[in-house]
């Protein structure tokens, strides 16, 4: 399976996440069927791009300095969505001589051709090449606004290789026989498909909003260049991602990155369990009742096993039957989370020890196969301090004391045992602070 990854110029913002969430499950789901040693799970990294060079410009920093800060960024937030790393997830700028060799291949076949110091591919010469897209030639043109500058043949043509501009920074900078530049964005998910999987493989996933260009022009590159080959096999395209039913952008002020969500103190198990709320190819809305609706189910059902969570029992074996299908039924992660929430609702139905210790049995195994609750039940209720809070609670205190405000340092004071946090002054006149045990 190969997913489109990042383009490491920022912080992923959620619908990025909710992409990396829903093949994170796939992935889960490939290995139950067919064991860890036969998935092998690609997800690239794009290190060079105009963004990122348009960034790196802004922040005064290198693009490798860019690149690697962005990236670690990209790894903390999908741990903090308790997403499995792919077995592979390789640099565009590692791979830039798979790209030449491709980009070679198409220009012996006449599919692509060197104008205005740009390598092009001439999507007249691609068979099928709206195929993927479900329209046709002229509907796939005539809905969006191509470039036609820079020496095309036609509008629709697309960069395999631009070339560098003289003030950018060396690292966008790379040699070819077309001269100095940098490869287009399209050419790398086909060179690094073929380096891991091969000129055919079996899946291919990313955004719905990836159809058309790049997962068009992926397709066109790679059948262009091995003949015979089916690229790949299926596609898998996740919908959009709107916040409070609009459009997510930085110009309506609404883009909520996933850092977003971790200042906020939303738990990585509650974002994670709202991204799979939905049916992955449906659009989902980010609000805050659809946040408080996730941190309200996820509570349900650890409070529902806390009784008995000594006695449950957490295997493959307790995954049940009827919540795989539910996964089998195009990843109807919608139907999986309500069999879990029906287990739930069975622990509290139930009047024997014995029949609620199965139900939670199934609950948390069927729970831990989605990646939900890795945590036990007094980890989840009672160890999630927010230590910046808090820490920015003890500084009001202290201003409140050199201000003599002792009902102010007081009530402080109290907010926070009621949080379950224990304050102790030093005499130093610093002061520490501790969870109450
Ligand atoms: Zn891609």
């Amino acid at each position: 399976m190969y997913v489109c990854g990042p383009t490491v110029y920022d912080h992923p913002h959620i619908g990025n996440a909710r992409s990396v969430v829903v093949y994170d499950i796939l992935y889960r789901i490939l290995i139950k069927l067919f064991g860890k040693n036969h998935v092998i799970y690609v997800r690239n990294i794009t290190d060079i791009d105009d963004k990122i060079i348009d960034k790196a410009v802004q922040d005064e920093i290198t693009i490798a300095e860019l690149t690697k800060k962005t990236t670690e960024y990209f790894h903390q937030d999908m741990d903090y969505l308790s997403c499995l790393r792919p077995n592979f997830e390789p640099r565009a700028t590692d791979h830039v001589q798979d790209m030449i060799n491709i980009i070679d291949l198409l220009l012996a076949k006449e599919v692509a051709y060197k104008s205005a110091d740009h390598v092009y591919f001439d999507v007249t010469k691609a068979t099928d090449y709206a195929k993927l897209s479900g329209q046709s030639f002229d509907e796939l043109f005539n809905s969006v606004r191509i470039d036609s500058s820079e020496g095309k043949k036609n509008p629709g043509d697309f960069v395999l290789w631009k070339p560098a501009k003289v003030e950018e920074d060396v690292s966008a900078k790379f040699d070819s026989p077309y001269g100095v530049g940098r490869p287009g964005w399209h050419i790398e998910c086909s060179a690094m498909s073929h380096k891991f999987l091969g000129e055919t493989f079996d899946i291919h996933g990313g955004g719905v909003d990836l159809v058309f260009p790049h997962h068009t022009n992926e397709i066109a590159q790679s059948r262009s260049a091995f003949s015979g080959s089916e690229y790949a096999k299926t596609w898998v395209h996740n919908g959009f991602l709107t916040v409070n039913h609009e459009k997510m952008s930085k110009s309506l002020g609404n883009f909520t990155t996933v850092k977003d969500l971790i200042n906020k103190g939303i738990r990585g198990d509650v974002a994670r369990l709202f991204l799979l709320g939905n049916h992955y190819r449906k659009p989902l809305d980010y609000n805050d009742k659809a946040i408080n609706d996730a941190n309200q189910m996820i509570t349900y059902w650890y409070r529902a096993i806390e009784p008995i969570e000594a006695k449950t029992k957490c295997n493959e074996s307790q995954i049940s039957a009827e919540f795989m299908s539910a996964l089998f039924e195009d990843m109807n992660t919608h139907k999986a989370i309500k069999i879990i929430n029906d287990y739930a609702k069975e622990i509290y139905l139930s009047k024997t020890d014995d029949i609620k210790i199965e139900y939670a049995s199934k609950l948390l195994s069927c729970a831990r196969f989605i990646g939900l609750m890795n945590a036990s039940c007094k980890e989840w209720f009672y160890s999630h301090v927010d230590s910046d809070k808090v820490e920015k609670l003890i500084k009001e205190r202290k201003l409140a004391k050199e201000a003599k405000n002792w009902p102010l340092a007081d009530s402080i004071r109290n907010k926070l045992l009621n949080s379950d946090i224990v304050i102790e002054d030093k005499a130093d006149g610093s002061t520490t602070w501790k969870k109450k045990t």
